[in-house]
Parts: structure tokens; C-alpha cells; sequence
């Protein structure tokens, strides 16, 4: 209930006091209710019940500044972190089994978030599957470690989804208060940088914020900007792998692998651009001109060396790229452009692309073969291929990953992994090459493991087409052109020659 008194006053200035008064009596308990109601939807998330970005800020801000006011009196006690949480399986599962549960699916993760913290502790939802919460009154930082570890453990237990059972993991990163902030956003963004490093480390981790994230967060925001330019640019080129037969020594083909010649940095590795390009999507036009690229290559290849007309180039496919629509065009596209047969060009695609989405992958597959393409699985062995489908999906090839190979002579187990993977290759019917060869022992290994196919330092590092058309030239001719000039390049297929 409102009471308002409105005061007439008269038009005559001459005599001035009130005329009239009006007492007005109002019921506004539901507009109160309303405006209310208008606060709470303006500070909480609808789907969870739970505080939204803006309170969290808000209340972060309050924590900051109670911080600095308690340090200026020498009052230590006050420390507060920040714990920027990321579903690592969400897409998957909302994805496969629908919105309708994936809502159910962050729903429950509320509730059990809310439970294992304290009540002063604030929890809050940013938006899809990223949460927050704010821990007040820590004494170090391995009370927030401790807190994330509860976390972790909470959300890696199974979540009934009507019939389902649906389990996830969780990335969290945490950011400590007495780190000199003044604002509650660069708090936020520390936590969110930390998390992203613990995907970075492999997910379902927590790791703290420290400077140098922020230095490389920086950096990357660079190389974000500049590969934008670099595409208009034409500042890429590709280096070329040779992959070669471990019982013949033979040249079959090689991996186009892309480099980055930057104006001021010089040449940039795949592994620091690629994924950038992933994440930013710059890897679809990327990707095409590398397709393009290869193509091109190959075709100049064939115009000029006769040894090159039943080699292959591989090119790698991203998840991006794997999930375009037109890809299927563009292939056909660039091999009909360059007058090239299917069995030129291979693709290579990494197991953690084709289990995300098997279905829609399996598809793809199927169409690239029967356009005559043959496809691999690249870095085969780290990612999470399940046998019960390895054996539907249609590839070709599977190339087994550097880290097993390098760890071959040393180590038992890794030995057991590649004779498992080739073992595994062979009764499915699939080829099988062993990427990262680096020593003649590595190939002696593998060719009594029953591997026939192999690509590395030994034989050669990734060349430009120059040196890789002198390899085209020169092939079958290895032994005795005795590696006069490039003896880098040619003398380990010498030896392995005369084995
Ligand atoms: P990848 O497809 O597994 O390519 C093999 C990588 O292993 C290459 O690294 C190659 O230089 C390296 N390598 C080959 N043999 C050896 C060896 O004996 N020892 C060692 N230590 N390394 C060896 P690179 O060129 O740095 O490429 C890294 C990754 O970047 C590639 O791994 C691939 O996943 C990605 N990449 C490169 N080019 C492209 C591209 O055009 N498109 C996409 N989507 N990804 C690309
Ligand atoms: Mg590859
Ligand atoms: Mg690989």
C-alpha cells in the first residue's frame, strides 16, 4: 500500500499555501510483487533457478572491494577465488539425446553444485554449460583445489536422464583474489583462461591462473588477428612429408602439412595456428585453400615427373571442415579442376572428430568413398575409438601416433600398443602406417610388427615442393645417387636400402 499527498498549489502567485490536498490510497503489493519479480528474472538464470552473469559480477564486486578495504587494515583472512567451471561433454549429450534432457542435464548439475558447496558460497550459471562460483573466506589456494576436487567428483557420478545414463566431466579453472584486481571482469576472464588451459591439459582438471596463461592468452589473441589477414594475404604455403613403403623403401606419397610465413615471426608451426583457425572457424577457408593447394600440386607433379602418377597426397581434414556441407563439392571440384583421379588424394581425419558426431560421420565417410577417396585416421590411438564401431566406420587406413612410435624401443607397453593397433588394423581389413619414425631400429620394429607403410625424420622431415619433386625424381635411384647432396634427406633411405 502507497500513500501520496499532492500539495495543489495556486495559480495566483500573490496568495501563496495550498489550496487543495489530495490524499490518495493505493493497493501496490502487486506491482511491488512485479517489480520484484522483474529484479529476480533480471539476476537469475530462468532454466536453473540460479544466479546469472550480471549477479555474480555484481557480487564479485563486493567481495573485491570488502577485500581491499580488510587489507588496508592488515586483515589477511579474506582471500576469495573464483571457479569458472565448463561441461567437457555437454554438446555430445545434448546433441544425441536432445534439448529436452540437456536442460534436465544442467538442471541436475545445479542442484548437485549448490549441494557440495557451503551456503555463503555463491554458485551461478553464465550461460550454456559454463557455471561459476564464488568461494569466500579461503585461507590458501588449495582449499579452492580442494573444493574443485569435490566438484569433480560430484559431476563425474552418472545423471539419470529418463532411461539414460549420462555422464560428463567438468574443466574448471580457478582464480585467486590476491592476485592485485580491481575489477571483478578481469577475475572472470582469469578463471575463464585457466579453464580453457585445463581443457588445453586434457579436460576434466583444474588448474590455477597464473601470469603467463594471461601472456599467451594475449598472444593468441594476436595470432587470431593476424591469420585473418594471413588468409587474404597468401601467407601460407604447404611442405610436403613423404610416406614411404618400410619393405621396398618406396616413395607412395606424401602429407601436405601447412605452414604459416609470418611478416614479422617467421615460419609458425601447424600445432600453434590450426588450432586458433579451429576455434575461430578461419580453418574452413584455410582448409579449402590447402585442399586447393595439394590438388594443384600434384597435378604439376604429374605434368612433370612420370614416377608421381600413382602417388597420393594427403591432406588433413579438421572437425570443421569434416562438418561443412559442401565439402563433398569442393573435393570433386578441385579434382576435376585439376584433372586429377580420386586415387591421388587421401584424407586424413583424427578420431576425436569422427566419435563426436559417428553417425553424421559415418555418412561423410561413406560419401567420400564413393567418390573413390581413401580416408585415415590420423594420430591413431589417442583419442577415444571404440572398437565396437571401429569396424563400421568406412576408412581405409589407420596411422598410428608418433608418441607410441618414438616410445617403441624403450618401453614395453607402448611395443604392446603398436602391436596391438596393427594386429587390430589387420584383422578389420584396414591399412595400417606408422607416423614419427625416426630411428632405423623403429623401422626394423615395425616391419617384424607386420607395418608396411611409414612416415618420419628418418626418411624425411616435411620438404617444399621443390625438394619433394627432386624426391619424385629420384625415386628408385635412392641407393646409388648416394645422397651426395641432401644427405639429411636421403641418407637413412640409403641405409635402410641396404638392410
Ligand atoms: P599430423 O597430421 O599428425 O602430421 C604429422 C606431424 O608430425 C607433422 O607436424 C610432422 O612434421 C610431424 N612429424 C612427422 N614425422 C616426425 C618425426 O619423425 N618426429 C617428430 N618429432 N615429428 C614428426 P606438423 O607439420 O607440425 O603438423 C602438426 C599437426 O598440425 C598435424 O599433425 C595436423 O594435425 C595439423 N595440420 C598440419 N597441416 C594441417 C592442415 O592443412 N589442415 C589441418 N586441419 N591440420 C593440419
Ligand atoms: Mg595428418
Ligand atoms: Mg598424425
Amino acid at each position: 500500500m502507497s500513500i501520496s499527498l499532492i500539495q495543489g498549489t495556486e495559480k495566483n502567485t500573490f496568495s501563496a499555501g495550498p489550496r487543495a490536498l489530495i490524499l490518495q490510497i493505493q493497493n501496490i503489493s502487486d506491482r511491488k510483487r512485479t517489480e520484484q519479480q522483474l529484479i529476480y528474472e533480471a539476476f537469475h538464470d530462468p532454466l536453473t533457478g540460479l544466479p546469472n552473469r550480471a549477479w555474480f559480477l555484481e557480487q564479485l564486486g563486493i567481495a573485491l572491494s570488502r577485500a581491499s578495504r580488510r587489507e588496508n587494515i592488515l586483515y589477511p583472512g579474506n582471500r576469495f577465488a573464483v571457479l569458472f567451471l565448463d561441461l567437457d561433454r555437454f554438446k555430445v549429450i545434448n546433441d544425441s539425446l536432445g534439448h529436452m534432457y540437456g536442460d534436465q542435464l544442467l538442471q541436475a548439475i545445479a542442484r548437485r553444485l549448490r549441494q557440495c558447496l557451503r551456503t555463503e558460497d555463491l554458485v551461478a550459471r553464465l550461460g550454456g554449460d559454463e557455471f561459476t562460483v564464488l568461494l569466500t573466506n579461503i585461507t590458501s589456494e588449495s582449499d579452492a583445489e580442494a573444493v574443485a576436487a569435490r566438484i569433480q567428483k560430484q559431476i563425474s557420478q552418472p545423471f539419470k536422464l529418463g532411461e539414460f545414463d549420462a555422464f560428463t566431466t567438468v574443466s574448471i579453472g580457478i582464480a585467486l583474489s590476491d592476485q592485485g584486481y580491481s575489477k571483478s571482469e578481469d577475475l572472470l576472464r582469469d578463471a575463464d583462461t585457466a579453464m580453457y588451459q585445463a581443457k588445453l591439459e586434457g579436460k576434466a582438471r583444474h588448474v590455477i591462473f597464473d601470469q603467463g596463461m594471461h601472456t599467451r592468452a594475449v598472444d593468441t589473441l594476436h595470432i587470431e588477428t593476424d591469420l585473418r589477414r594471413a588468409i587474404e594475404r597468401k601467407e601460407f604455403c604447404l611442405h610436403y612429408q613423404p610416406i614411404v613403403s618400410l619393405d621396398a623403401g618406396e616413395l607412395t606419397g606424401f602429407e601436405a602439412l601447412a605452414r604459416w610465413l609470418h611478416p614479422e615471426r617467421g615460419m609458425i608451426s601447424p600445432a600453434e595456428f590450426i588450432p586458433i583457425a579451429e576455434e575461430t572457424g578461419l580453418i574452413v577457408p584455410l582448409g579449402q585453400w590447402v585442399l586447393n593447394e595439394a590438388c594443384l600440386q600434384m597435378r604439376k607433379w604429374k605434368s612433370l615427373y612420370r614416377g608421381a602418377s600413382d602417388l597420393s597426397i594427403s591432406v588433413n581434414l579438421s572437425g570443421k571442415q569434416f562438418a561443412q556441407a559442401n565439402l563433398i563439392e569442393q573435393i570433386i571440384y578441385s579434382l576435376n579442376h585439376w584433372v586429377l583421379d580420386p586415387r591421388n588424394l587421401k584424407l586424413e581425419i583424427t578420431e576425436s572428430v569422427l566419435v563426436e558426431n559417428i553417425e553424421t560421420a559415418t555418412n561423410m565417410l561413406a560419401r567420400l568413398r564413393s567418390l573413390g577417396l581413401e580416408v585415415s585416421i590420423d594420430d591413431f590411438g589417442t583419442g577415444y575409438s571404440s572398437l565396437s564401431y571401429l569396424h563400421r566406420l568406412p576408412i581405409d587406413t589407420l596411422k598410428i601416433d608418433r608418441s607410441f612410435v618414438s616410445h617403441m624401443g624403450g618401453n614395453d607397453e607402448d611395443q604392446e600398443i603398436v602391436r596391438t593397433i596393427i594386429l587390430l588394423a589387420q584383422n578389420l581389413g584396414k591399412k595400417v602406417i606408422a607416423e614419427g619414425v625416426e630411428t632405423r631400429e623403429q623401422v626394423e620394429k615395425l616391419r617384424s610388427l607386420g607395418c608396411l607403410v611409414g612416415q618420419g625424420f628418418y626418411f624425411s622431415r616435411p620438404v617444399d615442393s621443390e625438394a619433394a619433386g627432386r624426391l619424385i625424381l629420384n625415386q628408385g635411384r635412392w641407393q646409388s645417387s648416394v645422397l651426395s647432396a641432401r644427405e639429411d634427406v636421403f641418407e637413412p633411405l640409403a641405409s635402410m636400402r641396404a638392410m
